[in-house]
């Protein structure tokens, strides 16, 4: 017998209850948990201190779509130019919440530098790294004082490699003594919970209010990731940051966080994500943006980008003009986004067939909104034309390409502008 329901509705994911940050920049105000859409958040790689290479980044990663972009704040000079940081991006009119990045010294950084405290619209905590025992508990009362101070939401980010040696210790003493003793994994991925989920209570204690809390317990491996966050889930209402640290780099990297990430979204987990990835030497830092709008999309989540469907080519193609096509009008559509989703609202959701040859190619292209089939090997050079399911025309000769964007460009323009227009008469 089929343990799965066929009848079953797919796409529609039970959000786990949270309660709702608003994280503010000016008349932007963007909200993580609750109702809201499940965010994709990135971090910048460029030093700080260094505020004109920070704001390009920035905005290179608002304008690929981060919601909210985090920088490193790990020294005074770094403290010192987020102010400038923050004024060069409104100067650009790039209004992207900024969420400051503190390990060691950020309880010096933000009281020393109230400037800076103030441009943040969001601070990471990391309880992990910020010293032992009394120090500790002062350090992080400090920053949780700023953070009351500037009406600014934080994120307590555990991170499995730079876990609180202290509870890790104890929890491991007193696992030790039971009859039964959990495994070590078991007590190291509890000690995470434990660490987020105490240092928000103690951050409520001392006046956060509770709407202004975010937490995430990020590990590298998939399993534990997903061990973790469903213990989360179920022991507190904060919203819940996704994201697998240390994630690696290409597709491993892209793989393991879609991995880990998808399960714990489908059963309504996670408020919003990160995905960690190694750069490759001098590539481009929106991919992770690009990565985590993708997994978002691909699952029916969010829309963001018109998606192309594009067969993966086989020995019935003997050319590449089928992938350079689906590179082609993939790489149209994600360029024009900037200005279609202010002009075309609801093109985000649009699909778009690229199919290599008749087997499959008519039959997807149909399904799409918009689709063609180019010829395989040995079929007559013509590439069919459907549009919501209907054939239209045939393409021939070498102009394929720039043809089909043209057919493109008119059948967004014809849907979605109406649809504008009817959203400004209604
Ligand atoms: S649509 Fe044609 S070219 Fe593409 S994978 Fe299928 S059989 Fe191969």
């Amino acid at each position: 017998m089929s343990t799965f329901d066929l009848d079953s509705q797919p796409g529609v994911v039970k959000r786990h209850p949270t309660r709702t940050v608003a994280v503010s920049w000016g008349a932007t105000r963007t909200l993580i948990g609750g109702t809201a859409p499940v965010l994709v958040q990135s971090m910048t790689n460029t030093d700080t201190a260094d505020a004109i290479a920070t704001a390009i980044q920035v905005k290179e990663l608002a304008l690929a779509g981060s919601e909210i972009v985090r920088i490193t704040v790990n020294t005074p000079e770094a403290a010192k130019e987020v102010p400038a940081i923050r004024e060069q991006l409104d100067r650009m009119g790039i209004s992207v919440p900024l969420c400051g990045d503190f390990h060691y010294n950020g309880h010096k950084l933000l009281t020393q530098f109230p400037e800076c405290a103030q441009a943040l619209s969001k601070y990471r905590i990391n309880p992990g790294n910020m010293g032992g025992g009394k120090r500790r508990d002062d350090n992080f009362a400090q920053m949780i004082e700023v953070a009351c101070r500037h009406q600014k939401p934080v994120r307590i980010g555990v991170n499995w490699g730079s876990l609180d040696h202290e509870l890790l210790a104890r929890m491991m003493d007193e696992n030790s003594k039971l009859a039964k003793p959990r495994d070590a994994q078991a007590v190291m991925r509890d000690a995470l919970v434990v660490s987020a989920i105490s240092n928000a209570q103690r951050a409520e204690e001392l006046g956060l209010p509770g709407d202004a809390i975010i937490l995430s317990c990020k590990v590298s491996h998939v399993q534990d990731l997903i061990a973790v966050y469903r213990d989360l889930a179920s022991r507190c209402d904060y919203p819940l940051h996704l994201g697998l640290t240390e994630a690696g780099m290409g597709s491993k990297g892209i793989v393991a966080s879609t991995a880990a990430l998808s399960v714990l979204l489908q059963e309504g987990i996670g408020d919003t994500i990160r995905i960690s990835l190694t750069p490759e030497p001098g590539g481009d830092r929106t991919r992770e943006v690009v990565v985590g709008q993708e997994i978002l999309q691909t699952m029916g989540l969010r829309a963001f980008t018109p998606m192309v469907i594009a067969c993966p080519g086989c020995g019935r193609t003997s050319s590449t003009v089928f992938q350079e096509l689906a590179d082609r009008i993939q790489t149209y559509l994600r360029d024009q986004m900037p200005s279609w989703r202010k002009q075309y609202p609801g093109v985000e959701a649009m699909n778009v067939a690229v199919m290599g040859c008749v087997v499959n190619g008519p039959g997807e292209s149909r399904h799409a909104d918009i689709g063609i089939s180019l010829p395989g090997t040995g079929e007559v050079p013509a590439a069919p034309v459907f549009v919501d399911g209907e054939r239209t025309v045939t393409l021939k000769g070498d102009h394929i390409a720039e043809e089909f964007q043209v057919i493109v460009q008119e059948y967004v323009a014809r849907r979605y502008g109406s649809a504008r227009a009817a959203t400004s008469t209604n």
